[in-house]
């Protein structure tokens, strides 16, 4: 163990709290990290006493400013580039409208009882005569070693308690690939009701770190097994199910979006991304049809998807800016390059998506890439080789043609200014008009060519210029 404590921050605290006769342990998130060698820049230290006292007495010897949160007991200081946290050692109990607990001091077992598992229960003492040695009264080094997210009470209680470590308990199963004990999770089962007193925001938290995590789809299947994704976020649980009907079945969107948001994981840590991945299919359901003769269809899934990311983002939470008019985006879109690969590719449909999907086509590309699911291994072959060859002609388009982040070369204002016109029908049927020549190929992508197409097209029109 100590070779993990050689910062000398660590003896700096262990002088100050032996000098002053006081108990110091690290606990939690930076002991477990230890343990899975996952280097970490957060330090929790916990005394037996005071926990502003002795961040301030650690301010002074360090040189480093403290900042106290007087409300809840809690001072924090930062030394080069660690982050350090002091409190007193307390034990906690809860009422049952409140996340909020009634503290008081306590021991240090009584301050491991009151973490959320025992792997973020262990502590590591600070004073000479027990220096660098582990306290685990809950075994949490043996749930590390089988990979356990165990609570250190009464799982139904720890969970009624504070309702947010249900999602934090499938929170580090996804991150580090753990299971979630029996009981604790029949427990999250019982509890889960309770989730309903943790704010939105505080969740969708939790699934935003379980949405970075390296394989999302650990902690989406605990979230639907417990039941907890019905009640925070029921348009993904919605995906879940089977109709079979002439003996014909669909596939379960469910299990498919969580393949998917695997296959994208690999390619990118984009937040975003992974959310278009994770919302490409939300539609299905709702645009679920049998048709005789041809089987199970969801026509317009891509448009109607795109018309729910808003509601979906407000529901969650999560900002409704750029980010979410880039997932919209993508919802919107990510049937097209499949359509393209299977077809034969033509310019102007290359350029149409080009000019569709702006700067976000490569994005794109990983999303559709990542969409193919089937276990048809020719079928796979089949479309990531047309999957490359629309991405050479995405290249080479681009390069001709300019087509990403495309200005019109002739603005609405010059249509005005050329015509005398006032804001109106003409000017955007003329602009539409050299959109689309442009992109089916009739003219190319220059000013002077779109003035000559559009002179010649306002003469349809009985429009005359007044400039030129
Ligand atoms: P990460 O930094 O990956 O989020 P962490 O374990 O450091 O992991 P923090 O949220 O910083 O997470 O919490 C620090 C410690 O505080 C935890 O290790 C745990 O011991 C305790 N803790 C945090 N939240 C809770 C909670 N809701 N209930 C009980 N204990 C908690």
């Amino acid at each position: 163990m100590e070779q993990h404590l050689q910062h000398p921050v660590f003896k700096a605290l262990a002088g100050i709290a032996d000098a002053h006769h006081i108990e110091a342990y690290i606990i939690g998130g930076y002991v477990r990290d230890i343990f899975l060698n996952r280097p970490s820049k957060d330090i929790d230290i916990v005394v037996l006493g005071n926990g502003i006292e002795f961040a301030e007495l650690a301010g002074k010897h360090l040189k480093s400013k403290v900042a106290v949160f007087k409300n809840f007991g809690t001072a924090m200081l930062k030394y080069q580039d660690l982050e350090i946290e002091f409190v007193g050692a307390r034990k906690e109990s809860y009422r049952s409208d409140s996340r909020k607990p009634i503290v008081e001091n306590g021991t240090i077992e009584d301050d491991q009882l009151r973490r959320d598992f025992t792997i973020n229960a262990l502590a590591i003492s600070l004073n000479k005569a027990s220096y660098g040695q582990l306290v685990d009264p809950f075994n949490g080094i043996t749930d590390l070693n089988n990979k356990l997210i165990r609570t250190p009470l009464e799982p139904e209680l720890t969970f009624s308690d504070d309702p947010l470590r249900m999602m934090r308990a499938i929170r580090f199963a996804s991150q580090l690939n753990f299971s979630i004990d029996e009981q604790a999770l029949n427990a999250i089962k019982k509890q889960k009701e309770r989730i309903s007193i943790v704010s939105k925001e505080r969740i969708t938290d939790e699934l935003n770190k379980i949405i970075l995590s390296n394989v999302p789809s650990i902690g989406f299947k605990y979230l639907f097994d417990t039941g907890l994704l019905h009640i925070i976020f029921p348009q993904m649980a919605n995906l879940y199910g089977v109709d079979i009907i002439n003996g014909k079945g669909h596939k379960d969107n469910f299990y498919h979006t969580l393949q998917v948001l695997d296959n994208i994981c690999e390619t990118t840590q984009d937040l975003w991304l992974r959310w278009a991945a994770i919302l490409h299919d939300i539609a299905k359901p709702a645009t679920k049809r049998f048709e005789e003769g041809h089987g199970w269809t969801f026509h317009g899934h891509e448009d109607k998807g795109a018309r729910m990311v808003p509601k979906i983002f407000a529901q969650l939470k999560l900002p409704l800016n750029e980010k979410m008019k880039f997932v919209q985006k993508l919802v919107q879109l990510h049937l097209r390059p499949i359509v393209l690969a299977q077809e034969v590719v033509t310019d102007s449909a290359v350029r149409r998506l080009l000019f569709d999907a702006g700067e976000d086509i490569e994005s794109l590309m990983l999303l559709c890439n990542a969409d193919v699911t089937t276990k048809n291994e020719y079928k796979v072959k089949k479309y990531r080789n047309n999957f490359e060859l629309v991405k050479q002609k995405l290249k080479d388009v681009e390069e001709r043609d300019k087509i990403r982040n495309w200005q019109p070369p002739i603005s609405g204002n010059d249509i005005m200014e050329i015509f005398g016109l006032s804001a109106g029908k003409e000017v955007g049927l003329l602009k539409n008009a050299i959109r689309e020549a442009i992109l089916e190929g009739e003219i190319t992508n220059t000013y002077d060519n779109a003035l000559q197409f559009m002179l010649a097209k306002a003469k349809e029109f009985g429009l005359q210029p007044i400039k030129r």
